[in-house]
């Protein structure tokens, strides 16, 4: 019997590729564009609030039910990135990070704008910037990126 000679091809594939986003991932994605409204979803028995939102309770699998969020939240953790990708939106440096929206139990990940990375650190109060209506597509990036927020009052 002939020895076998397993034979490795190292390629790149680069697949274009349409993807449904669901009835859940639809209404989110088209309050982001048609009113800048972000979404999240509760759910009944965990009393757990989810963004981005689950239909089903990831931890129970309850069906949860939608809960408009104010758009702004704080800084859960965040990384630099000083390469550049196709994937990567903006120029870089840019910045990731893990929001936790005020009243969410989970983190939003997304751009962080406006703001020096040497500003950053857990706890910082942030509010999303949204693209100019005409420019918002029905994508997570409608929000263009979250900024350090003013913090008004007493
Ligand atoms: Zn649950």
């Amino acid at each position: 019997m002939p020895e076998e000679e397993a034979v490795i091809y190292r390629g790149r594939i680069r697949m274009p590729y349409t993807w449904a986003v669901g009835e859940t991932g639809s209404f989110f994605l088209t309050q982001l564009r048609d009113h800048a409204r972000i979404w999240g979803t509760r759910c009944p028995q965990c009393r757990r609030t989810m963004v981005p939102p689950r239909r089903n309770c990831p931890r129970c699998l309850a069906k949860t039910h939608w809960l408009q969020l104010e758009p702004r939240g704080s800084l859960v953790t965040y990384t630099v990135v000083h390469y550049r990708h196709r994937i990567h939106p903006p120029q870089e440096p840019l910045i990731y990070g893990v929001i936790k929206l005020e009243g969410a139990d989970t983190g939003l990940t997304h751009l962080l704008g406006e703001v020096d990375p040497a500003d950053l650190r857990p706890g910082l109060l942030l509010e999303a910037v949204f693209k100019e209506p005409e420019q918002r597509r029905g994508h997570i990036l409608d929000i263009l990126y979250f900024r350090p927020r003013e913090v008004t009052g007493s």
